[in-house]
């Protein structure tokens, strides 16, 4: 009988690396001959339709789903199971991941996701909040921050505030800085 499987997430702020890494552990399982799924929710259309990229243009080809559990469903309808899975912008996807997640883990399947932590309001996604909690290891990244140069960014700003906080965008949209720029920031735009 397969054992449990490990899950382990990627988090932190916006260019933080989490892609990267995330198919980085993706790599290792395909040079060990390991057969691997990627997933990547519907809404993030950054870079490419169907695959994961990172921001140095890195990819992998990645299967887009809309909700969490056709995760679930994909999987079950596999013949041969993958030996781990991996998932892009965990905090895209609704509160069903941790459940999804967890029972793939428990048919001895590795899991790795990699999302962000907080909103651009340094508020918590409940998502990735889940899933930090039940993880076997939680991986938190840090970014340079745009403002002051320092390799302390923890939070994502976004310089245009509209859309929301589920609202896709690269350079354009958003910069990582640490906290104390987040803070002098907001009170400079009267916050
Ligand atoms: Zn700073």
């Amino acid at each position: 009988m397969k054992g449990i499987g490990k899950l382990t997430i990627i988090t932190g702020p916006m260019y933080s690396g989490k892609t990267t890494e995330l198919l980085s552990f993706a790599e290792i399982y395909e040079l060990g001959r390991k057969k691997i799924l990627i997933f990547k929710p519907a809404i993030d259309t950054r870079y490419s339709k169907d695959d994961v990229v990172t921001h140095k243009m890195f990819k992998m080809p990645a299967r887009v789903v809309g909700k969490a559990q056709e995760i679930l469903e994909y999987y079950e309808s596999l013949e041969e199971k993958p030996d781990a899975i991996f998932v892009d912008e965990v905090h895209f996807f609704d509160g069903n991941l941790t459940k999804v997640l967890k029972t793939i883990t428990l048919d001895g399947v590795d899991v790795y996701c990699a999302g962000l932590d907080m909103s651009y309001l340094w508020e918590p996604f409940d998502v990735t909040a889940q899933l930090m909690s039940i993880a076997d290891e939680v991986i938190k990244k840090k970014a340079v921050c745009e403002v002051c140069g320092e390799y302390n960014a923890t939070l994502s700003y976004k310089t245009r505030a509209n859309g929301g906080v589920l609202d896709v965008g690269g350079k354009e949209k958003y910069i990582a800085v640490c906290k104390e720029c987040y803070q002098k920031i907001r009170k400079e735009e009267g916050h």
